[in-house]
């Protein structure tokens, strides 16, 4: 087993001791076929952004599946991106990456919409996290800091005109282009447990 498995499995250990559903692999090809296996036929799926996934390929396999699938990359205006947002919180299954995970098994994200953090905390009958090792930190101090790192990357990426996406560093702006708007802070699972399944990779995904 390679180092970035042992630090997978021993994540997955944690989550799954604060009643999240958790697996880890060693390869794409276990961990998509796991992540699939959640996902029953013609099911509704909403997706979180995330690039792990479009990294990993989830989306265009969840377009070509049998599934209904909540696409909000294919809105033609901000409208029906929102009516996509509004109509994912009551999917049966919600896809999504994960900004951070602390040592002690909290999971955090933080999002312009909200529309992510609401869903991964309530609504969907069914969470899907996938996350490689990389989105793993210390604390809930390492994961704002990673969170202030991240953001930036985000803006430049989606074109925010925000000053981090000039500079790439965060000035706490307070302009209605910001994108760092809500941040969740899932504790445990224990509320409903295995309502999130988390999918740990051995490697780095998205950022
Ligand atoms: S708060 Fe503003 S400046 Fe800081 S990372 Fe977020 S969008 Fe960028």
């Amino acid at each position: 087993m390679t180092a970035l498995g042992e630090t997978a499995r021993d994540m997955a250990r944690v989550l799954r001791g604060r009643g999240f559903a958790a697996a880890a692999f060693d390869g794409r090809e276990g961990a998509l076929e796991h992540l699939f296996g959640l996902i029953p036929p013609n099911s509704r799926v909403g997706l979180g952004g995330s690039m792990t996934l479009a990294e990993l390929g989830v989306v265009d396999r969840l377009r070509a599946g049998p599934y209904r699938l909540i696409d909000r990359y294919a809105a033609a205006s901000w409208a029906e991106t929102m009516a996509a947002y509004r109509e994912a919180l009551l999917s049966e299954v919600f896809v999504t990456g994960v900004n951070a995970i602390t040592r002690a098994g909290e999971l955090v994200c933080i999002d312009s919409s909200g529309n992510r953090v609401a869903a991964m905390i309530f609504g969907p009958e069914r969470v899907i996290i996938v996350a490689g090792v990389n989105k793993i930190v210390a604390d809930l101090e390492g994961a704002f800091a990673r969170l202030r790192r991240i953001a930036p990357l985000n803006c430049r990426r989606l074109g925010h005109a925000t000053p981090c996406a000039e500079t790439g560093a965060c000035v706490d702006c307070l302009i209605p282009e910001r994108m760092c708007n809500y941040t969740g802070i899932i504790h445990h699972g224990l509320k409903e447990k295995d309502r999130i399944h988390v999918i740990l990779l051995a490697e780095e995904l998205g950022y």
